[in-house]
């Protein structure tokens, strides 16, 4: 393994921990990937304590097919379901790194779609647009909504579609309904970034809309 892979495998634990404290990844939910060497990707396991997991816990998977390379030692321990999701995204838009979160905040601004009976959530008049790659703080910015199903491995159809939508050629998260956010980058810092300013996104757009409320 070479030194960067091993680097990633810290780096990855480390985020888990953060993000946990942040109630992004709690009750052993959400995940993340990084790069591997070789083109692989890093996959933490599932159902398991996410800021819990060490770094020889990794799976590496081909993001071509989802295949499995290679497994931790600990014979226990089961991939992500997030892997067809993150192999799918990795081959679409070139991410090195995806975050699945299951905060409260992307819960939220899931149900601002449905209120609206749109397909995505409109962000706009905020400083921190400015954290996506590629865009200013005059940006409208859609991020779209898809259904959630009873297995994270059967968001693929919807996320193929919305990946290939042109409306959300600028997004670098998904909002599943009831159910998280999958964000992307194209390292893990980016995606480190990326995480961090669309859960301050999600966050703003559902307390604008409160206060909307309050006031009509
Ligand atoms: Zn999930």
């Amino acid at each position: 393994m070479s030194r960067d892979e091993e680097t990633t495998r810290e780096l990855l634990v480390e985020l888990l921990g953060v993000f946990y404290g942040k109630g992004w990844v709690s009750g052993t939910g959400g995940g993340i990937c990084g790069p591997a060497d070789g083109g692989g990707l890093l996959l933490a396991p599932t159902g398991v304590h996410k800021e819990r997991i060490q770094p020889d816990e990794f799976f590496t998977i081909d993001p071509a097919d989802g295949r499995v390379l290679a497994s931790p030692d600990d014979a226990s321990l089961r991939p992500s379901e997030c892997n067809a999701i993150f192999s799918m995204t990795a081959r679409e838009r070139g991410a090195r790194s995806v975050v699945h979160s299951h905060a409260l905040s992307a819960v939220l601004a899931g149900d601002l779609a449905r209120v609206g009976d749109v397909d995505h959530v409109a962000i706009r008049d905020l400083e921190m647009l400015k954290g996506v790659r590629g865009l200013t703080n005059r940006d409208t910015h859609l991020v779209p909504v898809i259904r959630n199903t009873p297995r994270e491995s059967e968001l693929t159809e919807q996320l193929a579609r919305v990946l290939d939508d042109p409306r959300f050629a600028s997004s670098f998260a998904v909002v599943v309904a009831d159910h998280g956010a999958y964000i992307w980058g194209d390292d893990v810092w980016e995606a480190k970034r990326h995480t961090e300013v669309y859960h301050f996104l999600f966050e703003a757009v559902v307390a604008r809309r409160d206060r909307q409320k309050e006031r009509t």
